[in-house]
């Protein structure tokens, strides 16, 4: 009878063990889920350059020590070969935009995708590699411009292709007019963090570099202020990890028309 309660008491006391064993596992579990899901990232991208704008863009990013990405037109990167080897030069990642940033490109799938190869060859001769897998549509994936049946035909082609189409939820509105003046960019960026900031946790900024773009630098170190005092890490999509890309395909912020099967089945 004394052998049995021993062994009792041994039992419970392995049970015990056991149990907090498991809960302590548990919660560094729960620790690894919940820093999974609260980091903050931020990606600064840059479309319609490489232009004289883009040189001092790179100097603030680099003054900053953050990366950024860059939405190029083809037809730039031909006339400033150099700007652009710079960019890449100083570690940011290059995206295609666009050949020459004509409406008439929305008009067909064939009009899309010659103006799409011209873009590719243009920055490739440039380089002397292809660009990234990650590309930005002119005037984002939600554009008007053309008729919707073949906007939605090339979108579906795009990812067809493997390749990724990347939008936005915060823009400076930096492209509404020329020179946008810098207070008026920074109370936009304002707003915009009030109003469309649905993700908290991972801001992807559109501004542009282009050659109507002067304020654009000079409104950049405030931008980039309020994302360092609040604990965001900045990214490019050159070094996004397949964790990253499954949030922002899963909030709609890359292929926002063409979602994963999986997140789709979970609808
Ligand atoms: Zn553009």
């Amino acid at each position: 009878m004394k052998k049995l309660k021993y062994s009792s008491v041994v039992v419970l006391i392995l049970i015990c063990i056991f149990c907090t064993f498991n809960l302590a596992l548990a919660e560094d579990n729960k620790k690894c889920t919940d820093k999974e899901y609260s980091k903050k990232i931020v990606y600064l991208t840059f479309d319609d350059g490489p232009t004289n704008n883009t040189l001092k863009i790179l100097k603030i990013l680099e003054e900053e020590n953050v990366k950024a990405t860059f939405f190029v037109i083809g037809e730039l990167a031909k006339e400033n070969s150099d700007i652009l080897k710079q960019v890449e030069g100083q570690g940011h990642e290059i995206c295609i935009h666009t050949y020459n940033h004509k409406n008439c490109i929305y008009s067909s799938k064939e009009e899309y995708w010659e103006d799409y190869n011209k873009a590719n060859k243009a920055i490739t001769d440039v380089l002397g590699h292809e660009p990234s897998k990650f590309m930005r549509m002119p005037g984002g994936s939600s554009t008007t411009i053309g008729d919707k049946g073949t906007v939605r035909a090339i979108r579906n082609e795009l990812c067809d292709e493997g390749l990724y189409y990347v939008d936005w939820n915060i823009s400076i509105e930096d492209a509404l007019s020329t020179n946008v003046p810098v207070e008026k960019l920074l109370s936009t960026f304002k707003k915009e963090l009030k109003k469309t900031f649905i993700d908290p946790n991972t801001a992807i900024v559109l501004m542009h570099d282009g050659a109507s773009n002067s304020t654009t630098p000079k409104a950049l170190p405030s931008i980039i202020k309020y994302f360092k005092d609040n604990d965001y890490e900045f990214k490019n999509f050159g070094d996004i990890s397949e964790e990253e890309l499954s949030h922002l395909l899963n909030q709609r912020q890359i292929n926002k028309y063409n979602q994963p099967k999986q997140t789709d089945a979970s609808n």
